[in-house]
């Protein structure tokens, strides 16, 4: 305190020296309040909180300063007397300035990161994306052949890669190769097997079909037709093993016409009524369908889904009813006929449900024992029946039946009247028929049928007699069997049909055993007008022969005047 003015003061003094001697003492007042007025005034320009202590902490000026939590304070020392300024910036949470410290550094932190993660893309496209990228276009072009090959040198991960895919589609390959021969040798093996049990049951079933003909006795002919059918079964057998071996190759190919679908519930009736009478059972059909309905699609196919169906709930039923619905309605746009089987026969387990469609599964182990089958049955019904664009569907309780349920997409046409089967005969009276055929019992039944026909017959057994033959007579009809040893049935059609007479333009029909569409295709393309599948169906040969008439007839003129037409 100035004792003068009264002024509160701070006063700075220094000796001062004129050549090295005291030469008095400078002083500068500082007046207090101009000193506090400064700092408020500064203060207050930059909103700030002030204290200004001294060296005994006491409050020289104060100006807004408050102490809160999070405030920063800075603190500043000064002078030799020690006094402090403490000053808080009133506006800002060290929060707020932490935050602008970190987005500082941030600024300047994240272009560097970026280039950072640029490069490290870079370096990761060109060492792992694209070569993986070019691993999977390579697999992709080379899914159909061998390994794959692709420029890479550097021995890491990728190369290893690389090998083992190289080292794994070389294994597949020769396995995929192998699986390929052994399917062929399969179908092959199924050809000639096919052909050979074929071949002698239909000796067994001819012979059978003529002797049922001849005078028996009751005796004679009940046994006969134990034969017949016994016979019969086999064949169903080793179609139905035919059928699904093409099924399994993706083989299975649907031959579509018009047909009725009264055609299909006439055969279904007069089989399945015979057969449910003889068990006690009650057998009905429900048709909601037109009866006039016609559809266009694999007639045989679909006969083959309801007896197949049928036969097992005749054969898993000893009493009750047996019923058979059909109805129709327009699904996804598409004709859908619908057809239900359902029995009050032993019913199937939930766990076998789940299999039976499998093919070689039972309900139970001891199925084919107590029943027989194959297991194979409705294994065919599901490929038949989504081949046809349908489903299949069980419904069933143990003890109580089973209702299957299998849907078919069939579109249906307008009525064909010349399908309707016309029985046609002509009169072959004098007509000569060269059968061509190395196995004896067949030879017999053709000429017997043929025989019984009219046609005089010759008969050869391999293809290069059926050369010498045609070469020195003319024959009306040839019917040329396939398999034969010397020379086959297609050299033999092909050689005729390169005669230089007449008689290269013959009628053959060629016979055979093989139920494979590449043989008759061979046959055909050989020159054959025609193929008649063996066991011969009489109906089936009349037909084509009317067909023909035309060849047929062609060295015997006049006797087409006999033809005669005979509705059935
Ligand atoms: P298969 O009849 O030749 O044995 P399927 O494939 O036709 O072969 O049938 C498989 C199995 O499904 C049969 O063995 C039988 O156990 C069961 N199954 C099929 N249909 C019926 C049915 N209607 N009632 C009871 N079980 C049936």
């Amino acid at each position: 305190m100035d004792p003068y003015t009264h002024v509160q003061m701070i006063t700075a003094s220094a000796p001062y020296y004129l050549d090295s001697k005291f030469a008095g003492v400078a002083t500068v007042d500082l007046s207090l309040e101009n000193l506090i007025s400064f700092v408020k005034s500064k203060a207050r320009e930059h909103d700030l909180g002030v204290i200004v202590r001294d060296a005994n902490n006491q409050v020289i000026t104060e100006h807004n300063f408050r102490v809160e939590r999070d405030i920063y304070i800075s603190q500043l020392n000064f002078g030799d007397f020690n006094w402090s300024l403490e000053v808080v910036n009133a506006r800002r949470l060290v929060a707020d300035e932490v935050f602008d410290i970190v987005m500082g550094v941030e600024y300047a932190i994240v272009p560097v990161m970026i280039l950072c993660l640029m490069f490290g893309y870079y370096l990761i496209n060109q060492y792992l994306i694209k070569p993986i990228a070019v691993i999977a276009k390579e697999v992709d072009d080379s899914r159909h052949s061998g390994s794959i090959d692709i420029n890479y040198k550097s021995p890491d991960e990728i190369r290893y890669l690389i090998d083992s895919f190289n080292q794994k589609t070389v294994y597949l390959d020769q396995e995929r190769m192998k699986a390929q021969a052994s399917t062929k040798a399969k179908t092959a093996f199924l050809a000639t097997l096919s052909h050979e049990i074929r071949t002698p049951m239909n000796g067994v079933l001819g012979t059978a079909q003529i002797l049922l003909k001849t005078d028996l006795s009751v005796e004679q002919r009940k046994h006969l037709k134990t034969l017949y059918d016994s016979g019969d079964h086999m064949m169903s057998l080793l179609n139905e093993i035919l059928d699904y071996s093409k099924i399994e190759q993706g083989h299975i190919e649907l031959d579509s016409h018009p047909f009725p679908l009264n055609s299909i519930i006439g055969s279904m009736h007069s089989v399945y009524h015979t057969l449910c009478n003889e068990k006690g059972l009650k057998f009905s059909v429900y048709s909601e369908v037109d009866d006039e309905r016609w559809y266009m699609g694999d007639k045989a196919r679909l006969r083959q889904i309801l007896f197949n169906l049928l036969n097992n709930a005749v054969k898993f039923t000893s009493q009750g009813t047996i019923e058979v619905f059909l109805s129709e309605e327009v699904r996804h746009s598409a004709n859908t006929l619908t057809i239900r089987v359902r029995d009050t026969g032993i019913g199937i387990s939930p766990e076998a449900q789940a299999r039976i469609f499998k093919p070689f599964e039972q309900a139970e182990s001891s199925t084919t024992r107590r029943f027989g089958g194959t297991g194979l049955g409705l294994a065919i019904v599901k490929e038949i029946a989504s081949v046809m664009g349908g489903d299949i569907k069980l419904n069933s309780q143990e003890g109580i039946g089973s209702e299957f349920e299998v849907t078919v997409k069939l579109e249906s046409c307008e009525p064909k009247q010349l399908d309707v089967h016309i029985e046609r005969k002509l009169d072959y009276r004098g007509l000569k028929a060269l059968i061509v055929e190395d196995n004896r019992t067949n030879t017999i039944i053709i000429d017997t049928f043929m025989k019984r026909k009219g046609f005089i017959t010759y008969s050869v057994v391999n293809g290069e007699e059926a050369l010498k033959a045609v070469a020195t007579q003319s024959y009306d009809l040839i019917l040329m069997d396939n398999h034969m040893p010397v020379m086959d049935g297609v050299e033999a059609i092909a050689g005729i049909r390169n005669m230089p007479g007449r008689e290269k333009d013959t009628l053959i029909f060629g016979c055979t055993a093989d139920v494979f569409k590449e043989t008759r295709e061979r046959m055909m393309g050989a020159g054959a007008d025609f193929i008649v599948g063996k066991p011969i169906d009489e109906r089936i040969l009349d037909d084509a022969l009317y067909q023909f008439a035309n060849k047929l007839f062609q060295f015997t003129d006049g006797k087409r005047s006999n033809v005669t037409s005979i509705g059935s």
